[in-house]
């Protein structure tokens, strides 16, 4: 079995390692865009303290977070250690005693049902401060222990070098979908057909770019988002919590005293690959009214990715059925980083197959679209 899979994101990138490892004859193709989702991604990976209510979204986020530890220790057999992985915990902070109370409850219900929450505890704004230095004076805190960050663009090449260890091959470029008597026979990229028995797109925000002269008019657009890169020189930040505001901004710390800060969620953006005064003003506004201790940190770097927002919150993910062996996994939007891995086992599985264990019909890539012309 012979698959092709358009893009290496995080989900293509899983995609690929579960293929190879299951033995199935993989090749890659990535043009690696500006703006790739998974190269600017926070990497806050904590479906539990959330705002979202959508079961099918919760579903998949949830999965998405339990899968990470059996994910890593499989890389880690495989040899890759450089995953940038920690399960450093999520404090949700607020000056309202009412809405740390709702969200202790939330959470706690959600614990009873999932064990990989871990603890939760109440936090005074003391408490708080010591999990996370430069935190503002009055933030009283729900700890969450099971939370946890991942550097995107690491755990990315890991899976990828993961991948090439069980046969995958790699080409730079990009692809344009061959179609033949109702199949995907392959892909063209440089000039050159890659044939295959099935295609799996993982194209990210980019995905109608491949299947609109196809006539398959998927409901998918970029979502710009704006993220700073801080550094606290002397701190070890290795180990502090991601911190979680009562709105869509947060911060997220990684191993080299880095703090990463944001985003904006800039709809409508198009692939306008800049940083913006606004974006700035707004990320630096948001995270110095939380963390007031992070003034005289270094601004470091300001990354911009481009989310796949699909026609609601939810991923498409399926195949299409008037095309045989083509396979869609994109639109995980703010949550690609989270749900990515896991649900590249699921398109792993479509391309293969086999029987999913999560009912997909909510996911179908053709949802709210005209379908195929
Ligand atoms: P991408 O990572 O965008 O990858 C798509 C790839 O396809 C690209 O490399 C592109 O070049 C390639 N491609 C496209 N078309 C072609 C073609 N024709 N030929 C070849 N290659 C092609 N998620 C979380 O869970 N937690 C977070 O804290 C979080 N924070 C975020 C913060 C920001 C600022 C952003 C932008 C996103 C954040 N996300 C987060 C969301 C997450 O990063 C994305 O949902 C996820 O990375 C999307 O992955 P993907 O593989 O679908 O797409």
């Amino acid at each position: 079995m012979k698959i092709v899979i358009v893009g290496a994101g995080i989900v293509g990138s899983s995609a690929a390692y579960h293929l190879a490892r299951k033995g199935a004859e993989v090749v890659v193709v990535d043009k690696l865009h500006e703006g790739q989702a998974t190269a600017a991604g926070a990497g806050i990976v904590c479906p539990w303290i959330t705002r979202v209510e959508d079961q099918d979204w919760y579903t998949l986020a949830n999965a998405g977070a339990c899968y990470y530890p059996s994910l890593i220790s499989q890389l880690k057999i495989d040899g890759e250690s450089d995953l940038g992985y920690g399960l450093v915990g999520a404090i949700a902070v607020s000056n309202d005693e009412t809405e740390l109370n709702e969200i202790e409850k939330k959470v706690r219900k959600r614990q009873a049902e999932t064990p990989e929450v871990g603890e939760v505890n109440r936090l005074s704004a003391k408490e708080a401060r010591t999990l996370f230095p430069p935190l503002r004076e009055d933030l009283g805190a729900i700890h969450v222990t099971g939370a946890a960050r991942v550097d995107g663009k690491l755990l990315r090449d890991a899976l990828q070098k993961g991948a090439a260890k069980h046969g995958a091959t790699f080409y730079s470029g990009e692809a344009r979908l061959e179609v033949a008597n109702g199949k995907a026979i392959g892909v063209y990229v440089n000039g050159e057909l890659i044939s295959a028995d099935s295609v799996v797109i993982t194209a990210g925000a980019w995905a109608l770019e491949i299947l609109e002269p196809l006539g398959i008019e998927i409901h998918i657009e970029p979502q710009r988002g704006q993220i700073a890169h801080l550094k606290l020189p002397e701190e070890d930040t290795s180990k502090w919590p991601v911190i979680l505001p009562q709105g869509s901004h947060y911060l997220v710390c990684f191993d080299d005293s880095r703090v990463v800060v944001g985003a904006t969620r800039e709809t409508g953006s198009r692939f306008d690959y800049r940083v913006t005064a606004a974006g700035i003003k707004e990320i630096m506004e948001e995270a110095l009214s939380v963390a007031p201790g992070l003034s005289d940190s270094t601004l470091h770097e300001v990354r911009i990715g481009f989310r796949p927002n699909g026609p609601d919150i939810l991923p498409l993910l399926g195949k299409i059925p008037s095309i045989q062996g083509l396979i869609i996994a994109t639109g995980l939007g703010a949550s690609g980083l989270t749900m990515g891995p896991y649900v590249g086992t699921l398109a792993a599985g479509l391309a293969l197959n086999e029987e999913i264990e999560v009912n997909i019909a909510p996911y179908d890539p053709l949802r709210n679209s005209i379908g195929v012309k």
